[in-house]
């Protein structure tokens, strides 16, 4: 593994639960000691859960409250309330956390798995494809320069991604480019800013307020035309920049540095044995805080199908759906962050009233009901709730309902598999759980569903109504298994 970021070391958890032997390499000595990202949802809690690493993150975790958005008059114009908790998925929908806490966990965890071995301060100068279909990957780290053989390498080295420049890859550009000044400030005692994240939409200068976890708070101020970047960090002018929040001297300030936001995506994310995960296959702004969230879901879609060719189970060509499923999912979020960034980043006062006149034609801010994305390719039906995580209810003692799906695949309902369905569920290692419990009922119901086949990293692959449906919903995976995998 090439990058041991919060996607690598994702990955790494995920391969090392199932008994694969990782080396993963990062020319960084520790884990980078600022934070970029500050949100997560509850997608990713979910993942974390299935990593066992939510009780020590726990205490510098924080949930989300909710979004305002004002005009330059201090108007709301849009705003995000945060649902009651817990969500359909088992958590709250969102978290403030402080990244190197995430990555320090995900670190820690990965430990508890003898075969995966962090390489830190080695740096990896070449990654390539033998005629054989292995990956060489050459490292340089204090004892000179090594070569490791792999079956696979995955690329998880960010957005200056050496995977994705020795596959010869090129990113297809939104051609967004924005930069913005990032300031995280430290203060000694609660300075008494607002709990909920707030946009301020205001043409002059569009900024950003944070409420990260604890004492720290993040500011994000939008770069002008006219800006002298040399001096855009200075104390000085960090002092300008924040006059209208809070007085200088009452704050430490722990990070300025200019961030130019791009939105883009790789054309290939995998030839062969090598694959590219995160940031190196894709990058967006972070105005609906989900570029980690991309990378942990990449890590949680490739690790069960690696899994699946690694041991025999399928072909390799299973794992040209990562980027089919992936990709779609990626391409929303960034369609939705540029029309968001397009209402936040307006600079022409003109289409700033306009923005918010509509925004207010309903005598009342627009309310935002983010809706997560489906994922794309064909291995899954098309059914309503398919493609899309399956909820996980809470019992009242607290027991999260995956702990009765355990890792792997999985059928849920009262439904009876025919001896095909049987086969291929069998070769997936499928647990079956028939009882649904109460709270998933009306799930069932809505969708017309007496089973659903949940895949390991609990996205919904159908949900089906007979014994017939379920053979044909399970086709397209079977279509990659190995014969051998299957029992005659
Ligand atoms: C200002 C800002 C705010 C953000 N806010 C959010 C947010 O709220 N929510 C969210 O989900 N996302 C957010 N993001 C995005 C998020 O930070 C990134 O998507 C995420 O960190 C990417 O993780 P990664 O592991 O893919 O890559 P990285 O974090 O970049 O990790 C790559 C690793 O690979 C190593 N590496 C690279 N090349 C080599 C090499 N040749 N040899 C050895 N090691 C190598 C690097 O040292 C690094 O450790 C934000 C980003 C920014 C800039």
């Amino acid at each position: 593994m090439i990058g041991y970021g919060p996607t690598g070391a994702t990955l790494a958890n995920l391969l090392g639960a199932r008994g694969w032997r990782v080396d993963a390499f990062d020319r960084a000595p520790d884990v980078y000691a600022q934070p970029r990202a500050v949100h997560f949802d509850d997608e990713i809690m979910r993942l974390w859960q299935q990593l066992d690493i939510v009780q020590p993150l726990s205490p510098a975790l924080t949930e989300v409250r909710g979004m305002d958005m004002l005009n330059a008059d201090g108007q709301m114009i849009f705003q995000y309330t945060a649902p009651p908790s817990p969500g359909p998925l088992g958590w709250p929908l969102g978290f403030m956390f402080y990244q190197p806490d995430v990555e320090r966990a995900l670190r820690a965890a990965a430990l508890r798995y003898p075969a995966v071995r962090a390489h830190l301060g080695v740096e990896v100068t070449a990654v390539e494809a033998t005629p054989e279909g292995n990956a060489v990957v050459t490292t340089l780290g204090a004892g000179g320069p090594e070569e490791w053989r792999a079956r696979v390498a995955v690329g998880c080295c960010g957005a200056r991604s050496l995977t994705r420049a020795s596959m010869g890859v090129s990113l297809f550009d939104y051609g967004a480019h924005q930069p913005w000044i990032v300031l995280d400030l430290l203060f000694p005692t609660d300075p008494g800013l607002p709990a909920v994240t707030v946009q301020y939409c205001d043409p002059r200068r569009p900024s950003t307020y944070v409420p990260m976890p604890g004492l720290r708070r993040r500011f994000e101020i939008m770069l002008m035309p006219g800006d002298d970047v040399a001096t855009a960090t200075s104390e000085a002018q960090i002092a300008r920049w924040l006059e209208r929040w809070v007085a200088p001297g009452s704050y430490t300030i722990e990070r300025a540095a200019v961030y130019t936001f791009h939105c883009l995506v790789a054309e290939r994310w995998r030839q062969g044995p090598l694959v590219i995960a995160g940031d190196a296959a894709h990058q967006m702004p972070p105005f609906l805080g989900q570029g980690l969230c991309s990378g942990a879901r990449d890590a949680a879609n490739l690790a069960w199908k690696l899994d699946m060719v690694l041991r025999g189970t399928a072909d390799a060509s299973v794992l040209d759906t990562y980027q089919e499923e992936r990709e779609a999912h990626v391409r929303t979020l960034i369609e939705t962050d540029m029309y968001l960034g397009g209402i936040i980043q307006t600079t022409d006062p003109a289409v700033a009233r306009e923005r918010d006149r509509l925004a207010l034609s309903n005598g009342a801010p627009t309310s935002l009901t983010p809706e997560p994305p489906p994922i794309g390719g064909s291995l899954c039906s098309n059914g309503p709730r398919d493609r899309r995580p399956f909820p996980q209810p809470v019992a009242a003692d607290g027991t999260r309902f995956d702990a009765s799906l355990g890792d792997g695949f999985a059928l849920v309902g009262t439904i009876a598999p025919s001896m095909k369905a049987t086969r291929v569920l069998e070769a997936l290692g499928a647990r079956h759980v028939p009882t649904i419990p109460d709270a998933l009922r009306s799930w069932f119901e809505e969708v017309g569903a007496r089973g659903v086949v949940v895949r390991p990293d609990r996205v919904v692959l159908a949900a089906v109504a007979d014994t017939n449906a379920l053979d044909h919903a399970l086709a397209p995976v079977a279509h990659y298994l190995k014969p051998g995998a299957l029992r005659s």
